[in-house]
């Protein structure tokens, strides 16, 4: 646990006070900042709505090039250049939303399995909601039903402002009904909006296989003791697939000395290596070290 708040403390500093500092925002009836750090996205889901957001969310600006039928040459080169950096990492170091399903897994409860065939349905999201019904509806579908939205755009401007109020209608109430299965499954699984949903983590993805941030596994050490499995908020074995396209790169796992973190040929120094019984336990069992 304190490893865990060791990490994601600083990731919700980061990812929340970066890009959602205009606090101003939430003193009803509400405003909106529209200075120009608008105009550029930061790399996670934050809705361009939310009160407090200073920054753009990436899936809403694709979606609004889409509907304008132009392509996005800023956003794509910028998130390639990312992307090839570092692959999925912003989704295990930076968005906020990703913080919250595992605060919310941390809940005790029974436990429900994502079958990994389901990790591909954000690939169709991402075509489907962000691109192609978009382009022909001219409408942003994705951020109609987005559960990030409807947290800190939605609920905080329909609770502070008695105008927005007034225009509550049965969509609003499907977007809560949205949030409230996300917020459930994510007691219950891990990361099933990240896993199965998120279309950013889909464009995030692409990029594991090939970035130049790179985790490797030591067939020598490595007993197979699947400890690393469960404490992986995307439940992967790195012994099968060190550089799978859901990893998110939280680097959780780099506390089993058989993982290592590589820059291109490079190997990065992970702080605090050994095998931490209060966080992993039994790997010390596992773990030949
Ligand atoms: S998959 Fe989406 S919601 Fe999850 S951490 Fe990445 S950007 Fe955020
Ligand atoms: S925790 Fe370490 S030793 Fe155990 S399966 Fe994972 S990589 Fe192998
Ligand atoms: S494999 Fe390791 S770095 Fe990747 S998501 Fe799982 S714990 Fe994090």
């Amino acid at each position: 646990m304190h490893r865990f708040l060791f990490r994601r403390i600083p990731q919700f500093f980061l990812g929340a006070g970066v890009t959602n500092g205009y606090l101003k925002g939430f003193i009803p009836p509400g405003t909106l900042w529209q200075g120009p750090s608008k105009g550029f996205c930061v790399p996670g889901l934050n809705c361009y709505a939310c009160p407090s957001s200073v920054f753009a969310c990436p899936i809403g600006t694709l979606q609004h090039y889409s509907i304008i039928r132009a392509v996005p040459v800023y956003f794509v080169g910028f998130f390639v250049l990312f992307c090839v950096a570092v692959g999925r990492m912003a989704c295990g170091t930076f968005c906020p939303f990703g913080l919250l399903q595992d605060l919310l897994h941390k809940v005790p409860s029974s436990r429900l399995r994502i079958p990994p065939w389901m990790t591909y349905i954000r690939y169709a999201v991402l075509l489907g909601l962000v691109l192609i019904i978009p382009f022909f509806t001219f409408a942003p579908w994705f951020s109609k039903l987005c559960p990030v939205g409807t947290l800190i755009a939605g609920i905080p401007w329909v609770a502070m402002n008695p105008e927005i109020r007034l225009m509550v209608g049965e969509l609003f109430f499907v977007k809560l009904a949205i949030l409230l299965l996300v917020v459930v499954l994510s007691i219950l699984s891990k990361r099933p909006f990240c896993r199965v949903i998120c279309p950013l983590g889909a464009i995030f993805s692409l990029f594991n296989r090939i970035s130049i941030l790179r985790l490797s596994w030591d067939e020598e050490s490595c007993t197979h003791c699947d400890k690393c499995t469960r404490i992986c908020p995307m439940d992967i074995s790195i012994y099968k697939d060190a550089n799978s396209h859901n990893c998110i790169r939280c680097l959780d796992c780099t506390q089993c000395p058989a993982v290592s973190v590589h820059m291109g040929p490079l190997k990065v120094p992970v702080p605090a290596r050994e095998c931490a019984p209060e966080t992993m336990p039994g790997v010390e069992s596992g773990c030949r070290v």
